[in-house]
């Protein structure tokens, strides 16, 4: 088989090449390559329209790691706070918990939405307990008001890890108007990106300015007015992400309508399951996440594999055996932590916009195959 038919988890979107030269060109003009800059407002000032309501403000950064680390910072928290987060994520949600001084400890997981179970975040609380960091977990958002209220109770600075969620909407509001602060990826993985880069959205007052300091060596006016990194986005950066805007519309469109053709190939499966996600919020635009038990989704994948379908299962967790925090326990109110069980059950199918409708249908055809083989059997 050629190469040419094996098919990915995901793929970059793409600029158009004379679009990018143009821009880079531009700011090359300028002589200003970093440090702000004409590519770098423009790119703000579009990604604010979209994922900002009034009041609220956004800061460029140079990646969505640093993003949650600028966003915790945000929130003043004493050294060694403890964080509370879910062991359903990437890497990146617990490592910047960590990179900033703080404790992580773990909640478990609703078993419907695999996003944080405020009522365990209510059981993980402790007097040094200072932050909630939830997850819109594979673009399903999290209990947002419970979480919230949670949050107000124990004066609990509350940052989404919304990097999963870029464009999704929750009861017709972006997904950014929920928190103290939200942080999200522009990396090339995700769906618009700047290769690396990432951004964060809060209503803070003066947060513009506190995350203009922190991301920039916590510089103001030339003096160290307190904590800050070079957490800072290149013109040339900039110039991708602006690139790629004109496409964006139609790279959505092409999701949507891949996640249509994928349900419709799907429906009425028993052994396999495409989670309903949250009642009010907007389809996921990374990710297409099928659920089944964990001897299932072995099978799948593997199966996947061999028709050359690079599928692929998010995530190991976060703690437990063989993780940087081997010990650390899953706080819960069940009986067990579900999030041990949940997470292997979970299964993502290629999904960005080029994949085409005959990979679309070849690669459903084979889960439909393989699930009915299960029921069978
Ligand atoms: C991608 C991702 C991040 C980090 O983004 P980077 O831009 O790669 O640093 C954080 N959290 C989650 C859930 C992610 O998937």
């Amino acid at each position: 088989m050629p190469e040419a038919d094996v098919v990915t988890i995901g793929a970059p979107m793409l600029p158009d090449p004379a679009r990018l030269a143009a821009l880079m060109g531009e700011a090359i003009g300028t002589g200003w390559l970093a440090n702000g800059g004409v590519l770098h407002s423009r790119l703000e000032r579009a990604l604010a329209r979209d994922n900002c309501r009034p009041g609220q403000s956004l800061a460029l950064v140079s990646s969505g790691t640093t993003a949650l680390m600028l966003a915790l910072r945000l929130g003043n928290l004493p050294e060694g706070s403890e964080v509370i987060t879910s062991p359903l994520s990437f890497a990146a949600t617990v490592q910047a918990i960590a990179w900033c001084g703080f404790r992580p400890v773990f909640a478990d997981v609703d078993p419907d939405t695999l996003t944080l179970c405020p009522r365990a975040v209510e059981a993980a609380v402790t007097p040094r307990t200072a932050a909630v960091l939830p997850v819109h977990f594979l673009g399903v958002p999290c209990d947002v008001a419970g979480l919230a209220q949670v949050a107000r109770r124990h004066r609990l600075w509350l940052v989404h890890d919304a990097a999963h969620a870029f464009g999704v909407t929750l009861d017709g509001r972006p997904i950014a108007a929920f928190g103290d602060a939200s942080a999200f990826s522009l990396h090339a993985t995700k769906v618009l990106h700047t290769g690396e880069g990432g951004f964060v959205v809060t209503g803070e007052a003066r947060a513009a300015e506190r995350l203009r300091r922190l991301r920039n060596f916590g510089l103001e006016a030339g003096r160290m007015a307190g904590p800050g990194i070079n957490g800072k986005l290149s013109e040339m950066q900039a110039a991708m992400g602006l690139a790629l805007l004109p496409d964006l519309p139609a790279e959505i469109a092409a999701r949507h309508a891949l996640r249509a053709r994928y349900d419709a190939a799907l429906a009425g499966l028993s052994a396999i399951r495409v989670p309903e996600g949250r009642a009010g919020a907007s389809p996921a635009l990374t990710t297409y996440a099928l659920r089944m038990d964990a001897g299932l989704r072995a099978r799948l994948h593997w199966t996947l594999a061999e028709d050359r379908v690079l599928a692929r299962d998010h995530f190991p967790l976060l703690c437990g055996p063989g993780t940087a925090w081997p010990d650390a326990p899953i706080v819960t109110t069940a009986p067990a932590p579900v999030a041990p069980l949940v997470g292997p059950e979970v299964l993502c199918l290629p999904f960005y916009g080029r994949v085409s409708d005959r990979d679309a249908d070849r690669i459903a055809a084979i889960v439909r195959r393989v699930a009915d083989e299960e029921e069978r059997a």
